[in-house]
């Protein structure tokens, strides 16, 4: 039997899981990551965890079919990572670093990237040949899979969702330096930020519960909601005018939530978009935060369109 790792490089942790070669988790774990500490150190830090497991469940290195790794930033062909700057890991060759430790296949891209693909395979998307998967984190982040295949873009920056303008009237400026980008209305700290204090638990649990919800919540929560729900609306509007995916899937830490998080999405989402796509289904991520492992392991490329089906 053969080994996969697939990998999923975040601010906080570094989530791991050991794959079969039919894309079966096996187990998963994770590490804590001071981001502050790590930049080329990371390499040697998650190739190290490897080969503890490795060395842990008696694998060889010809045991290993790959290790597929998903990280926040561009990736580019060679494996170097440009602006990941929260991770002060700009400039940084990982692949290059990793197979000093590890000589075999060593496969990067994009975090969000790496998620669409693993909720197009094993996930929520699997019934589709396209999908727009959009992950609602600290950030908004997405993918796009068009016949199958991964849309990475001629600069390595496509699915840029969370910095697609959807508000022309906004005055505090986004991360990007621009104004309204739907990153500032539907991300955790958008959130937060569009209620006045309150976090993404709060708010959809208050809609969930709203009359038996008292105030301030009560307001806020309602406001917040309507807002949120407007802006990633337009967004699936968007983007489905572009690219017409057959399914969205919402995934990220404000998709656990649940349906909720796209009720009224769905809803308003019918009224902005383009006729012929108004039908298109919004949905709430299945694999939730295992879709970055399963698409870290995918990029090994040994999961075939008919596994997909299975
Ligand atoms: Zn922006």
């Amino acid at each position: 039997m053969k080994y996969i790792y697939g990998i999923d490089i975040g601010g906080t942790f570094v989530k791991l899981g050991r794959f079969d070669e039919t894309g079966t988790l096996l187990e998963k774990w994770q590490l804590p990551v001071d981001a502050s500490k790590y930049a080329e150190r990371m390499a040697p830090y998650v190739a190290g965890a490897v080969l503890v497991d490795m060395e842990r469940m008696g694998i060889s290195e010809g045991e290993v079919a790959g290790i597929g790794i998903g990280c926040p930033g561009t990736i580019d062909e060679k494996g170097v990572i440009h602006g990941a700057e929260n991770l002060q890991m700009d400039q940084i060759s990982m692949t290059g670093s990793m197979r000093r430790f590890l000589p075999m296949e060593i496969r990067m891209e994009n975090d969000a990237n790496c998620a669409a693909l693993g909720e197009y395979i094993f996930g929520e998307g699997k019934a589709y040949d396209s999908m727009a998967f959009l992950t609602l984190g600290t950030g908004v982040g997405g993918g796009i899979i068009a016949s199958g295949s991964l849309l990475t873009g001629a600069h390595r920056c496509a699915a840029e969702f969370g910095h697609m303008q959807v508000d022309e009237a906004e005055s505090t400026p986004c991360s990007c330096g621009r104004y309204g980008c739907l990153e500032q209305y539907c991300s955790a700290r958008g959130i937060t930020r569009m209620s006045g204090g309150f976090s993404p638990v709060e708010i959809f649990t208050a809609m969930q519960y709203i009359d038996e919800t008292t105030e301030p919540l009560k307001s806020a929560a309602l406001r917040t909601y309507e807002r949120f729900s407007e802006k990633l609306a337009k967004g699936c509007a968007l983007i489905a005018d572009v690219a017409d995916p057959a399914v969205f899937v919402i995934g990220g830490g404000v998709s656990n939530a649940g349906d909720v998080v796209v009720k009224r999405a769905r809803e308003l989402y019918r009224t902005f978009v383009y006729p012929g796509a108004k039908n298109t289904e919004i949905r709430i991520s299945k694999l939730k935060n295992d879709a970055g492992i399963y698409g870290a392991a995918a990029l090994i490329g040994h999961f075939s369109e008919k596994n997909r089906k299975v």
